[in-house]
């Protein structure tokens, strides 16, 4: 199943379209893409045995696409999950994961643009994870089974905040306005061919940045699961931005940072592509939804 948020209602794409799931269930879930997740699995059993999967699908446009978990309660993000993004940042392999947060007033959809806070914002393509079930003490092998899907996110980094003063700001550099984007819709792990090895990556006008698969990652979604709930609970419509490969432009050779005009296209197979441009504070900024 693939769920998302169409101008701000929950919303079901079949290969016929788009299905309103208020309307499509008679007003038995809400419009609001973000209760869902605490109906999860409720929501999971309607559409497998009482949906329409045809009528009334109607086309749409990416431009109206949102978040498709677009006020979670928690976010948790990862730094140095994958090894050679580990290595290409002079960091040995963590044994333990490395989080912080992005404040949910960053998140934005999965098409428009994006206003350059500083003149060193960088790109972190990433895996997003969303809760489907509250996770308290789970076991890694039990990890996957409280997710509710993934969709692709993108990690934006404005690296002098980030990095100022004696300890790092992660969560500060990596939440200004749009910084924090997801979509094009979320994925329900049983559609994926290869949940542990999804290919991604991304590209700043045409020219590939980062590449990498998800069976790289030193800590996989269900580990996080694992070793964050053993922390405190996530709960339904938690999100985890679960860290990015190698080719971020702030350990290049020479530094590479993003301009106004540059568009940034990011990709993961089997879940779908964002597409942001990049503007400055002082242009006039076109409405994305969230
Ligand atoms: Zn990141």
């Amino acid at each position: 199943m693939r769920i998302g948020n169409l101008a701000g209602r929950l919303t079901v794409f079949t290969e016929h379209g788009a299905l309103d799931v208020e309307q499509t269930s008679a007003g038995e879930f809400s419009a609001d893409p973000q209760a869902i997740y605490p109906r999860w699995e409720e929501f999971r059993r309607w559409w497998a045995g009482h949906a329409p999967r045809t009528e009334p699908a109607v086309p749409f446009t990416q431009d109206d696409l949102g978040a498709p978990a677009p006020h979670p309660a928690q976010v948790l993000a990862i730094g140095l999950n994958y090894r050679d993004h580990a290595t290409e940042a002079g960091f040995a392999i963590p044994d333990s994961p490395t989080v912080f947060t992005k404040f949910v007033s960053s998140f934005t959809g999965p098409i428009g643009n994006i206003v350059l806070a500083g003149p060193t914002v960088d790109w972190e393509v990433e895996l997003v994870a969303v809760i489907g079930e509250r996770a308290r003490n789970v076991a890694v092998e039990d990890g996957w089974s409280h997710i509710a899907g993934l969709t692709l996110g993108q990690d934006i980094s404005e690296r002098t905040v980030q990095l100022a003063g004696p300890a790092p700001q992660f969560s500060l550099g990596k939440s200004f306005p749009g910084f924090s984007p997801t979509g094009p819709w979320l994925v329900t792990p049983d559609e994926l061919a290869e949940r542990d090895a999804i290919q991604l990556g991304c590209a700043v006008n045409g020219e590939a940045v980062q590449k990498g698969s998800s069976c790289d990652l030193v800590f996989s979604i269900p580990e996080l699961v694992a070793r964050l709930s053993a922390v405190l609970p996530l709960e339904p419509g938690d999100v985890i931005f679960t860290g990015t490969p190698a080719g971020v432009g702030v350990v290049r050779k020479p530094q590479r940072f993003l301009s106004a005009g540059d568009e940034l296209v990011s990709y993961a197979r089997g879940i779908g592509e964002m597409r942001h441009r990049f503007v400055s504070a002082t242009a006039p900024t076109q409405h994305t939804p969230e």
